[in-house]
């Protein structure tokens, strides 16, 4: 039996998270919070894409119940680009983000996002995380606008950006979409900051309503895809052999 799945993954731990979380959760949808141990309780303004926005982060103590119904993931301990990092830096922004996560939620960690968006892994750094990390999957910015499933793990390409021209078409042709042979995923990334900067709650509500309540829809956290996707295709290897 095939399934259409859902999930979402937002990057950097801002105070946006708080609303963001109140809002998905009124609406029963799942998502993964791709963090940055070394920069929690910070207080800043960014310019991101020439707009000025709050980027306060989330505070160390409120990790644990805050993202309680999500999943949390590495984002690295201080967002570098990891391509400029040397190999023991990669390995190091990697694993300690892991172990402060791990120890502040008390949950299992998998996954990833690649920080600094596109162009900003290469098969060096992912090397380095897949030999010296426990982290089995993660996600890059470049979207697909497809609902197919990855083809490598460590280059998990999503769907589209929360403020992607056809995040409403794609969520209608998901909706309309039969999962006969295949599984099908439609995979949502962005930045909760980001509805800051575009002023697009409210927008974000609709897609939130359209999308959720679904029957034929599963909706999950990035890291039970990731074990619902690769269980699935281990049985049917067994079976196959
Ligand atoms: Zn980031």
């Amino acid at each position: 039996m095939n399934r259409k799945i859902f999930t979402m993954s937002f990057d950097d731990g801002t105070v946006q998270d708080r609303r963001f979380i109140e809002l998905i959760d009124k609406y029963c949808l799942r998502a993964t919070f791709n963090l940055n141990s070394g920069f929690f309780g910070n207080k800043h303004f960014i310019t991101h894409e020439g707009i000025k926005v709050n980027h306060d982060e989330v505070t160390a103590d409120e990790v644990k119940t805050l993202y309680c119904n999500h999943e949390i993931a590495v984002h690295t301990v201080h967002h570098p680009n990891l391509i400029k990092c040397s190999d023991a830096e990669v390995v190091a922004e990697v694993s300690d983000d892991f172990q402060k996560l791990t120890e502040l939620s008390g949950k299992e960690i998998t996954g990833m996002a690649y920080p600094c968006g596109g162009h900003c892994y290469d098969d060096r750094v992912i090397r380095l995380i897949t030999e010296n990390t426990p982290i089995r999957y993660a996600r890059t910015t470049d979207s697909h606008h497809t609902f197919a499933l990855p083809d490598d793990f460590m280059k998990w390409h999503p769907t589209c950006h929360q403020n992607d021209s056809q995040l409403f078409d794609s969520a209608e042709k998901f909706i309309n979409a039969e999962a006969t042979e295949k599984d099908l995923l439609f995979y949502l990334w962005g930045h909760s900051f980001e509805f800051d900067k575009f002023g697009s709650w409210g927008k974000f509500e609709e897609f939130c309503n359209l999308i959720s309540g679904r029957r034929d829809i599963t909706y999950m956290t990035c890291g039970e895809t990731y074990r619902y996707l690769t269980g699935k295709a281990g049985k049917e290897n067994r079976t196959g052999q």
